[in-house]
């Protein structure tokens, strides 16, 4: 298999989508088209003072004719290259590999879908869903994006917004630490998947897929269930782990 490209890009926009997510928008330096499959990922190589780091990221934006993509990274607590991406200065440049991953979803082999993620697990997703709507596609996405608290919520107005303007878009925030304030669903995202999955399978459309992103944990919990005791074809399930 041929290696990805290695291409310069610099950091031209950059801001906070919530406490810990900063969302950073790269463009190619020559100014080429950056094209991927929704879904994928890059490579970013990270000169520290004692010595270059790699780490892999979602692209966050759909594809386009655009040499500029968005990445969404979580600032982990003594993270090296979450903390130094998180301080990149505006005008900054990177060596970038990619896109990498199989993690994509066919628009033309697809069927309803029900995208699982938690944290910046939902990058690679809102890739997918901003895909879709672009080429019209009206089969039901149902995204469960799962925080602990409401303010962790990122890319909110977003999906609220294109759930309002597509009616087969659903956003399912759920939150694990919520307050007494928060009326919305509670609990870990697999609490809520059997449901879901049952409301999308009795709309007569096909055996949904479940395209699934995060950390290892939530990641194999959810696929086990559906593997395992839900008894959901593998085929139909798809997923990403960042850890
Ligand atoms: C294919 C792929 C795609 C990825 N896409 C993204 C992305 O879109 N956004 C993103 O923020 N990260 C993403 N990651 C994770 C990313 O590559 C780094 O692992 C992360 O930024 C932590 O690196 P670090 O050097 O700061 O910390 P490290 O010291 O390398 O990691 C410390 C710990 O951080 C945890 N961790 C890793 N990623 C996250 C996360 N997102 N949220 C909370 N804890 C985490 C891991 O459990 C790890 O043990 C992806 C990883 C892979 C393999």
């Amino acid at each position: 298999m041929p290696l990805p490209p290695t291409f310069q890009v610099r950091l031209v926009d950059s801001r906070t989508l919530s406490p810990s997510v900063r969302e950073l928008t790269f463009e190619r330096e020559d100014g080429s088209a950056f094209a991927f499959d929704a879904g994928q990922w890059v490579s970013l190589v990270l000169p520290r003072p004692d010595g270059e780091i790699r780490r892999s990221y979602s692209i966050a934006s759909h594809p386009s004719e655009s040499p500029s993509f968005q990445l969404a990274i979580t600032k982990v607590d003594g993270g090296p290259g979450s903390t130094y991406l998180h301080e990149l200065s505006r005008g900054a440049t990177l060596t970038a590999i990619g896109p990498q991953g199989f993690f994509s979803r066919p628009l033309d082999k697809t069927g309803p879908s029900l995208f699982v993620a938690t944290g910046t697990g939902l990058t690679p997703l809102r890739s997918m869903v901003r895909a879709a709507v672009e080429t019209g596609h009206t089969l039901p996405m149902w995204v469960l994006f799962g925080v602990r608290h409401e303010r962790d919520i990122f890319y909110r107005e977003e999906f609220a917004e294109l759930a309002r303007k597509h009616a087969n878009i659903r956003f399912v925030p759920t939150l694990s630490r919520a307050d007494e304030t928060w009326s919305g669903p509670r609990g870990y995202v697999q609490t809520h998947v059997p449901t879901l999955w049952n409301e999308l399978t009795g709309l007569g459309l096909g055996t949904p897929h479940a395209y699934i992103c995060g950390l290892k944990r939530m990641v194999s919990t959810v696929r086990d269930l559906l593997r395992n005791d839900m008894r959901i074809p593998r085929d139909h399930v798809h997923s990403e782990r960042y850890d």
